[in-house]
């Protein structure tokens, strides 16, 4: 489910670059991150998102026994300044389970997954 809750207006603040000088960040309108660390940095390391969960199943580890993890949970995301242009756009990261994650998934990637799992 998509978090809808926090329909936030435009933020922009001055952010100091660790190499120098500074720019202007404006977040877009689905971002929903703090930015709480985000006043000074190197240039590429500013993110803007929006995390969405996914379902809990009941999954059996012999270790740790019956335990509810989420699916399919994940998070829209966008790097400004990052080298590979794919994340300059929004894009969706989705955690299948837990530490598996497939990155970078543009809009036709992320319906060809939800085609996969929907057929299956
Ligand atoms: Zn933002």
């Amino acid at each position: 489910m998509v978090q809808t809750s926090a329909r936030v207006i435009s933020r922009t603040w001055l952010r100091k670059i660790w190499t120098g000088g500074q720019t202007v960040e404006t977040c877009p309108s689905f971002c929903t991150d703090n930015h709480r660390n985000d006043d000074i940095g190197a240039l590429d390391d500013l993110q803007h998102g929006v995390e969405f969960e996914g379902p809990e199943l009941a999954v059996f580890n012999v270790e740790d026994g019956t335990a509810e993890w989420p699916v399919l949970a994940g998070r829209i995301n966008v790097d400004p300044y990052n080298e590979d242009a794919k994340r300059r756009v929004p894009h969706v990261n989705l955690n299948v389970f837990k530490d598996e994650v497939m990155e970078c998934l543009s809009p036709d990637d992320f319906a060809a997954v939800i085609a996969a799992v929907r057929a299956h």
